[in-house]
């Protein structure tokens, strides 16, 4: 490797996720898109066991409802989370959905399903996403610290 590169490749920041669930690959996606180096590890033999069994009853993604009430069902944590659902709202994590190709309904209870209602079409694409941004998904490895 020419010494540039090899230096460049060096003072790449990379970042070790542990858990490839939801939230391990959405931080994956983000820190990803930054040009960060990053490595998922999940103790399981595949990645969002939990997220595919979500979808087996029909994926709720989110709620269709104003902003302002949707905050006041976070209860006592609504000061904490508020700041960071104003910067990834309900309408951009829709958004996010369609980006990954696959549209989004609202149900009569106002709650928003992915088409077809379920995790794996969703969870397909999403990994091919993160496999493009250059995310390493190591499954059996098991963090023990
Ligand atoms: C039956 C069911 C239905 C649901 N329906 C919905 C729904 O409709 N809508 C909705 O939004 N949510 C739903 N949920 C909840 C949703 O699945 C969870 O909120 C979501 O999976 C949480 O994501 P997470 O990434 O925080 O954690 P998890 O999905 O639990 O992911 C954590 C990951 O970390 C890995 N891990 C843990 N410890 C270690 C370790 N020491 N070393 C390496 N890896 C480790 C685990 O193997 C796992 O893959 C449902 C859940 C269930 C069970």
């Amino acid at each position: 490797m020419p010494q540039t590169a090899e230096k460049a490749g060096r003072e790449r920041p990379s970042v070790a996720i542990i858990g490839a669930g939801p939230a391990g690959l959405m931080a994956a996606e983000a820190l990803a898109g930054k040009g960060i180096a990053v490595i998922v590890y999940d103790a399981m033999p595949s990645p969002a066991r939990k997220f595919l069994m979500a979808g087996r009853g029909g994926l709720n993604i989110t709620h269709s409802e104003p902003l302002d009430r949707f905050l006041t069902r976070y209860g006592a944590a609504a000061p904490v989370v508020a700041p960071w659902i104003r910067r990834f709202t309900p309408d951009d994590l829709r958004a996010w959905v369609h980006g990954l190709g696959i549209e989004t309904f609202v149900g009569s209870s106002g709650r928003v399903f992915p088409m077809g209602l379920k995790a794996s079409p969703l969870l397909r694409a999403w990994l091919r996403r993160l496999d493009g941004l250059g995310v390493t998904l190591k499954a059996r490895h098991r963090w023990t610290g």
